[in-house]
Order: structure tokens, then sequence, then C-alpha cells
């Protein structure tokens, strides 16, 4: 190929591709970043490449955050379980509008600095709509609907579509999704399937976040119940009908099988669960948020398990309200650290390709291949056997 000017070759020790990993590879870029071409180093002149000392690999693919409540970082105590997680941020839900948006600037720019590209971003209301319209980063914002009374679900699913519209106007890629298992009846679940609007056809959910949501699907009681009576004050019993069985399998009955579903924590999605789910449902994926889950229960998934659905799993940070960082390296390193047979390689490819299919967005984002411009970051600091350290860190070359 002929090398104009405002091309760019990048090298590194090593490239992960988000697919595979090369060794004496040279990376050729137009000045925005588009891969024009991946070849052998030896054909090139050493004096035309930036060549880096550790690994090159794409940008990372936030799967779930919650940009809006970026105002909360450092205001909830942690380990206290998600009930009274849930308890707390709503009492703290009322800043004023100004802190609210500087704070989703500050966590936007923080994700363009830790390497992140595009994000999967909940959204309850249309306070961080604007930030999105105008970052480099990628948003599909996924508006939540939600509510505990059954009869007031036409009115929980007004208040998401006016979100979802303006997202629409803005032309933001938006849908509509249910909250979680137990604060979407089965009235409101049927509004949300029935909606054709979406715009790429996506869903996502809270799974199996904790152990109490289980419970209250088996026999109506624990903490939930409290959650209801105590703090909404509505009779827990009148609103919610216990179904026997656990909570994944009330949400079963209404996912068409036929679109993407993002599954968000799955902390206490058992091995036969996910074995079932995943033959039965070939595009539902998993997304980890480790560090939000040591935050909020104090208490890890087993990501070995997740392994026999590895081309499904993705990153998620979740939100400022429940983690210290908006940063992907962050969450792949705790789950490393605590499951050391996890790969670097498959880690990467959680972080960048699989969070990128769920999303739609593959044909640009998630892998290094000609015609891509999937950002470019520098992983510095992997040990001699790749796996990250302590010392890790991202530097974002494009
Ligand atoms: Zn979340």
């Amino acid at each position: 190929m002929v090398f104009l000017p405002g091309m760019k070759k990048y090298s590194a020790d090593k490239i992960f591709t988000g697919k595979e990993v090369l060794e004496k590879s040279v990376l050729i870029t137009d000045d925005a970043g588009k891969i024009l071409d991946i070849d052998s180093i030896e054909k090139h002149d050493s004096a035309s490449i930036q060549n880096f000392e550790g690994a090159i690999c794409p940008g990372f693919v936030n799967a779930h955050c919650h940009l809006e409540l970026s105002y909360m970082r450092n205001r909830i105590a942690k380990g206290n379980g998600l009930v009274q997680f849930v308890k707390d941020l709503l009492t703290i839900r009322n800043e004023k509008f100004e802190v609210v948006l500087e704070e989703i600037e500050i966590a936007n720019q923080e994700m363009i600095r830790s390497g992140i590209v595009a994000v999967g971003d909940i959204s309850n209301d249309d306070h961080s709509l604007l930030i999105k319209q105008q970052s480099k980063i990628y948003y599909h914002t996924f508006v939540e609907a939600y509510g505990f009374k059954p009869e007031n679900a036409e009115q929980y699913f007004t208040d998401a579509k006016k979100v979802f519209l303006k997202a629409k106007e803005m032309n933001l890629a938006a849908s509509i999704t249910p909250h979680a298992p137990y604060s979407v009846p089965p009235e409101l679940m049927k509004l949300i399937y029935n909606w054709k609007e979406n715009y790429p056809e996506l869903f996502s959910i809270h799974n199996q976040e904790t152990d109490a949501e289980t419970k209250f699907f088996l026999d109506g009681t624990g903490d939930f119940k409290m959650l209801i009576n105590d703090f909404f004050k509505l009779n827990s019993s009148e609103v919610f009908h216990p179904s026997g069985k656990r909570s994944i399998d009330y949400l079963l009955q209404f996912l068409p099988k036929e679109k993407k579903t993002l599954l968000v924590h799955n902390t206490f999605t058992t091995e036969q669960e996910m074995k079932i789910v995943s033959e039965e449902f070939k595009n539902i994926f998993w997304c980890a948020c480790p560090n939000a889950n040591l935050y909020i229960e104090n208490r890890l998934p087993d990501y070995t398990i997740w392994l026999q659905v590895k081309d499904k799993v993705c990153i998620g940070t979740d939100s400022l309200a429940s983690n210290n960082s908006l940063c992907i390296l962050d969450e792949i390193k705790t789950i490393q650290s605590n499951f050391p047979k996890i790969k670097t390689e498959t880690l990467l490819g959680w972080a960048t390709i699989n969070g990128a299919k769920v999303l739609e967005i593959e044909n640009q984002f998630g892998s290094i291949e000609i015609g891509k411009q999937p950002g470019i970051n520098l992983l510095k600091g992997l040990d001699e056997n790749d796996l990250f350290t302590e010392k890790t860190a991202i530097r974002k070359i494009i």
C-alpha cells in the first residue's frame, strides 16, 4: 500500500486484536484511527513505526453503566446488600441539576481517558442525553421502565417512552428495557416487549444480583418484601405474587428469543441455569460488573462458570454509586486476581468484541481489523505470563 501523509504505524510487544494475539506485527491507521492494514513488522522501516513497550488492544466497551448517577460517587456505604443500596440510592437521588450534569461530564471524560469507546448506559431520566450526544464515546441508552404497582404499568411505560423519544430525537441509539424481574410486573413486561421502536432492538436487565431476589420469587418474603412494605409503603402481597420459581424463570417467559438481551450481574445464577438458558436463548449475553458486586454485596459470581458462555460475556462498570471508577481495566483485573485461570486474552475479548456484538456496533468497534475504527489502547505492566498485575495501567493511544 502507498503510505500517505497522515497515516500512522504502531507496534508493541504484543497486539491483542480482540480475537487473537499477534507478535511482530504493525498496525497502519489513517489520521482518525481507522485500521488500513495489519502487516508483518519486518516489511517496514523501523524508523517509520511508533513502537511501544507493552501490549496493544482495541478500545474497551463498557456494557453496563448509569452515567446519570455519577454524582453519587463515594456517597453510599459499601457492603450492606442490594436492598439497603436501593434505599440509600433513592434517598439521595435529589441533587442540584448543575451538580448532576457536571459529574456526568467528569465521568464521561474519565471513561474516555481509560480507553472506553462505547457504553451501554442505563437512563431513568433525560439528564445524560446531551452529554452522550456530544461525546466521543458511542452510547446506547437503555431507558429503564419499572414500578411496583401493576395497575400503574401504563404510566410507568409512558414515563420511559418520554425519555426514549427524546433520545431518538437526538439521534441516540436507544431502547426501552425492564429494570429487574422484581421491579417489573407482568403488565409492564408485556408493554416493554410489545414496543417495536427500539433502535437497535436490544434489551438489558439486572439479573440475580442478590439472593433476596430469589427468595422473594420463591415465597414473597425477605428483604424485598420489607423494601416494598416499609420503604415504598405498599402492601407487597397485593402488588407482587411469588411465582414459586426463580426470578430468571419469570423473566424468560417474556424474553423474545430472536432479540439480544444483556443479563447484568448474575451473581446468583447457577452453572446449571446458565447452561440451560444459553442453550435455549442464543442471543443472551452475560454482563460481569465485579467491582459493583463487591461494593454492594461484597461477593463475586464464580466467573469460571461463565467460561461455558465465554463468547457471550461482556464487562460493565455499573455506576459511580456502586464503584470507585468507571474503568474496564479495573474490572478485568478484579476478575483475574480472583480467578487467575481466566486468561488475559479471554478477558480482553470480554472487554472489547463481545460488548461490541451485544450493542450491535461490531462493524466499527471491538477488534483490531482492517476497516474498523475501534480505538487503540496500550496496556503496560503485564507480567511475563501476560497476566495483569497491580501495576498494569492503560494509556489511550487513539
Ligand atoms: Zn446497574
